[in-house]
């Protein structure tokens, strides 16, 4: 047996033993879904200078510009769908395994794939809202419109945290909850660069939480916050694992697959192996 299933297997019975077990993901879980991450080379970031395109005051003084980023951030959110890995952690959700996502990222792939119970750190990108008379507008009221505007005639931004923005109080007080009373924390996908989501972990492991990281390359948590790491690609580990989480289910005489699932959205299959 390899090193890499041995620890699938020993992230797999952490998990299966531990209660309230939370998952962070960031961007490395929806590169496979179409969205590269925006701070990779090429990525949004390399192509636009945050401060001219990325903050919440350079928004408020020229909107338009703006959103030339902003409609190609969208363009390319509203084509992805969910992978494996979303499609597996909603699976580990019906089986009663994990308790909550926390997502940095804004693309609502965790709800489509049917997890039931996400935190949005960052914000999202369906929905958007006039910062001056504070309506609010589902991404299909507003159509394919490249800079759209709300009735009062301003430009309307999406509701996504901009650099500079605070991190929506409920969603910032809700995680930071979450991380200090989970028994596992899953980090996806994620460097762990960006404050307060990269002291989510930190949180955890200080209350008593066991770390399990899934990661292309050591990360920041690796050495310091991890406890095991699974190094690899999101899309095909965090099935795997799932995959495991459900023989030891099985092996305990618990309900696995077979059934209907718990969640809303009957749909969704189990994930893809
Ligand atoms: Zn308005």
């Amino acid at each position: 047996m390899d090193e890499l299933d041995e620890r699938l297997k020993q992230a797999a019975q952490i998990l299966y033993a531990s209660k309230h077990n939370v998952v962070l993901t960031g961007a490395g879980i929806s590169v496979e879904s179409g969205i590269p991450d925006f701070r990779s080379p090429g990525g949004l970031w390399e192509r636009y200078d945050i401060m001219e395109y990325g903050t919440i005051s350079a928004f408020r003084s020229d909107p338009e510009k703006v959103w030339k980023m902003l409609s190609e951030m969208e363009d390319v959110v509203r084509k992805a769908r969910p992978n494996a890995a979303h499609k597996a952690l909603a699976q580990l959700e019906r089986w009663g395994v994990l308790d909550v996502v926390i997502t940095q990222n804004i693309d609502g792939l965790h709800q489509d794939a049917g997890s039931g119970n996400v935190i949005e750190f960052h914000g999202n990108s369906k929905t958007l809202t006039c910062l001056w008379c504070h309506r609010r507008y589902g991404i299909d009221e507003v159509g394919e419109t490249c800079s759209p505007r709300c009735e009062c005639g301003r430009y309307l931004k999406p509701d996504v945290v901009l650099f500079g923005e605070a991190i929506p109080a409920d969603a910032l007080n809700r995680s930071f909850g979450a991380a200090s009373s989970c028994g596992a924390l899953l980090v996806i996908g994620t460097s762990a660069q960006v404050a307060p989501a990269s002291t989510i972990p930190v949180v955890a492991k200080r209350a008593g939480a066991v770390v399990i990281e899934i990661n292309l390359a050591p990360s920041l948590l690796t050495s310091q916050t991890t406890d095991v790491f699974l190094q690899g690609r999101a899309a095909s580990l965090v099935p795997a694992l799932v995959e495991r989480v459900g023989e030891i289910l099985g092996d305990q005489g618990r309900a696995v697959d077979g059934g209907k699932p718990a969640g809303a959205n009957a749909s969704c299959g189990p994930p893809d192996a």
